[in-house]
Parts: C-alpha cells; sequence; structure tokens
C-alpha cells in the first residue's frame, strides 16, 4: 500500500488517548513510507496527523471542497493540496489515489466517509481494504450496530467481514497489506463515478 486515506474528527476530542493514537499512525505511515491522503483541515485528529507525518518529511496530500478551504480550517503546510468543486467530487478523488482507507474517531463526516468505502466495496466496485482503528472501544457500538444489521437481515456477514477492526495499528496495517476482498457473487463492472 503506497498511499492510505485516513478519516478521522475535525475535532480532537475530550481524551488523549485519541491524539495520542493519531500521532502514532502519523509516524508509522512515515516510517513505512505510506502516503497519508485526508480531509485536508489543520484542525483536529486531521491536523494531528498531517503535523506529525510532515514533521517526519513524509508525504501529506489533502483533498478539501472549495467551500471548505478558508483559512481557519485548510492545512497550508502539506505535501500536495487538491481542491476539488463538491463534497462528493472529493470522495471519488480521494478513492481513486489511495490503496486504503482507514478510520480514526471521528463524527459525522467521518462515518460518512468510511461507509462509502465500505459501500464501494459491497458492491464490488472497488476491492481495497477498510479499516477501524478500534482505540479505547470507540467504535464498540458502531461494531454492535452492524451485528444488529446482520441478525435483522439488512447486511451479509460477508460484507460485515470485509471490515478490518483491531485497537492495534501494527495489526490494523498488517491485516490492510494482506487483505483480500471477498469474490463477489454479483460484480457490478465499470461503474462510471
Ligand atoms: P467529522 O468526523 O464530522 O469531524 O468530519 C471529519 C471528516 O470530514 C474528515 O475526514 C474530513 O475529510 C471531513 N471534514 C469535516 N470537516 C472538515 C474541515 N473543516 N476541513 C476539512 N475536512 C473536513
Amino acid at each position: 500500500m503506497k498511499k492510505v486515506a485516513v478519516f478521522c474528527g475535525s475535532s480532537l476530542g475530550f481524551s488523549e488517548i485519541y491524539k495520542n493514537e493519531a500521532i502514532k499512525l502519523g509516524n508509522y505511515f512515515a516510517k513505512n513510507k505510506i502516503g497519508l491522503v485526508y480531509g485536508g483541515g489543520k484542525i483536529g485528529m486531521m491536523g494531528v496527523i498531517a503535523d506529525t507525518i510532515i514533521e517526519k518529511k513524509g508525504e501529506v496530500i489533502g483533498v478539501i471542497p472549495g467551500l471548505l478551504r478558508h483559512e481557519e480550517v485548510a492545512h497550508t503546510n502539506i505535501t500536495e493540496m487538491i481542491v476539488t468543486k463538491t463534497m462528493s467530487k472529493r470522495k471519488v478523488k480521494i478513492s481513486r489515489l489511495v490503496d486504503g482507507y482507514i478510520a480514526l474517531p471521528g463524527g459525522f463526516g467521518t462515518l460518512d466517509e468510511i461507509f462509502e468505502a465500505l459501500t464501494l466495496g459491497q458492491l464490488g466496485i472497488e476491492q481495497k481494504p477498510v479499516g477501524i482503528l478500534n482505540t479505547n472501544g470507540f467504535f464498540n457500538y458502531l461494531i454492535k450496530q452492524l451485528d444488529v444489521m446482520v441478525t435483522e437481515g439488512y447486511l451479509k456477514q460477508t460484507n460485515k467481514d470485509m471490515l478490518i477492526v483491531t485497537d492495534s495499528i501494527d495489526d490494523l496495517l498488517t491485516q490492510m497489506f494482506n487483505y483480500k476482498a471477498p469474490v463477489m457473487t454479483k460484480v457490478i463492472n465499470k461503474v462510471v463515478r
């Protein structure tokens, strides 16, 4: 994996634990020469991981929609900033750049982005690994909700199993490197995005 998208909070959260894990993940990316592709912000968890990688001379590519590009929010010291016309074009751009996706703790934006990545995998449009770094059990209730979706017949177990969940950075990246997408019974070919 050369480039990985990290979706994470535009807020820092109340506990230092989350910020520290974002720093650890940033250091892992820099050490292993994995380029970060992210939302382009300088605030919250986004800013922490971008700053960490830049400090270590790693690669950071921001993809930001024009409407968010005002100075208080957009990072000004990253390797490259790509500005898109809309939020949806940003997602497409990110998906074209990366070999996998990771979610760290965040809010609506983070969930929106990671579930879009999972949906692309579920439809067979992409075969890239999608992982959640479950620091401090932050995503436990979300995982429980996915189980409810399986037992109530709205989500296939095989599709749920595509999502890699762990609280260890090493384990997460190892699983992502070794990821094999499930064979789709109904493959949607060449969907124009
Ligand atoms: P949230 O989890 O609601 O804080 O939203 C964070 C996610 O949405 C990030 O992964 C970004 O891609 C995107 N996002 C939300 N707010 C911003 C912002 N102010 N600047 C850049 N990206 C943002």
